[in-house]
């Protein structure tokens, strides 16, 4: 069975990025592993603070774990904590990675902070870290946030070196959420620039919203792996909407179309991300 470092690394190699998707419930579950199964690719599910709290963290890993004995290749992500407990408790509690997001610290603040996670984890668990601040909603938005910043690649280097992440999440003019105005534009030259100055593969987070072309020039550029979060919410909360409609009152009965339409925004994401 392939490691998600492993799985990174082979993602690399083909030009492809792995895809993350964000789940709060055992339904979210079902549509990633469904899409994901349906086109034999590895998928990394992610789980929020928020979220993780809502699934259960031993109840989504275990979740995961079931997937991965059938042969899937199916990863865990304690996606954003901000919590340095949190964070140690996902680790402990046998996640493939964690993020610990103290982005919106100083530098020396996130170094350090992100330091303590990459020693407690001791190699258990993959760790992100994330430089830049590109915002904290995953919802629509009417404008791109304030205090929205990039990442330098020099920057991105000193962090890298003095944390010892295996994962870096930069700011690349990705901002989480969908913008209603419409979404920045990446921008792929930093993405090259930064990663040609770090030894470690890049995250790209709040990726709903970005275009096709941007996504797979994001890829070209050295992303290995893409958050999606907001369109999978949308068309979830759009299929509950629906099958409340249909009036039938078995949950397997009216939960369906959501399921359904979340794992169509997950195919097609896996699609454009594995180049299928
Ligand atoms: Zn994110």
């Amino acid at each position: 069975m392939k490691s998600l470092q492993e799985c990174i690394t082979e993602a690399e190699k083909k030009g492809v990025a792995i895809g993350h998707f964000n789940i709060s419930d055992s339904e979210g579950f079902k549509a990633v592993a469904e899409a994901a199964k349906q086109l034999l690719v590895p998928v990394i599910i992610g789980v929020s603070e928020g979220e993780r709290e809502f699934i259960g963290l031993k109840e989504v890993a275990a979740l995961v774990q079931v997937a991965r004995e059938s042969g899937m290749e199916i990863f865990l992500n304690a996606d954003h904590h901000y919590s340095v407990e949190k964070a140690k408790q996902a680790i402990d509690a046998g996640v493939d990675s964690v993020i610990i997001d103290a982005a919106d610290k100083t530098l020396e603040e996130n170094i350090a902070v992100t330091q303590e996670i990459v020693q407690y984890a001791g190699g258990r668990a993959l760790v992100e870290g994330e430089v830049g601040f590109i915002g904290k909603s995953s919802k629509i938005l009417e404008e791109v946030p304030e205090g929205i910043s990039k990442t330098s690649p020099d920057e991105a280097e000193l962090f890298v070196k003095s944390t010892g992440i295996d994962l870096l999440a930069p700011a690349v003019g990705n901002v989480h959420g969908i913008i209603k105005t419409g979404e920045p534009k990446l921008d792929i030259e930093l993405i090259r620039a930064i990663r040609e100055k770090v030894r470690v593969p890049l995250v790209l987070h709040g990726a709903s919203g970005n275009s096709d072309e941007d996504l797979k020039a994001a890829i070209k550029a050295g992303v290995s792996i893409i958050h999606i979060n907001t369109e999978l919410r949308l068309a979830y909360k759009e299929g509950i909407e629906e099958g409340i409609k249909s009036g039938e009152v078995a949950p397997y009965k009216f939960m369906k179309e959501a399921v359904e339409n979340m794992k169509e925004v997950v195919v097609k994401k896996l699609k454009l991300f594995n180049n299928l």
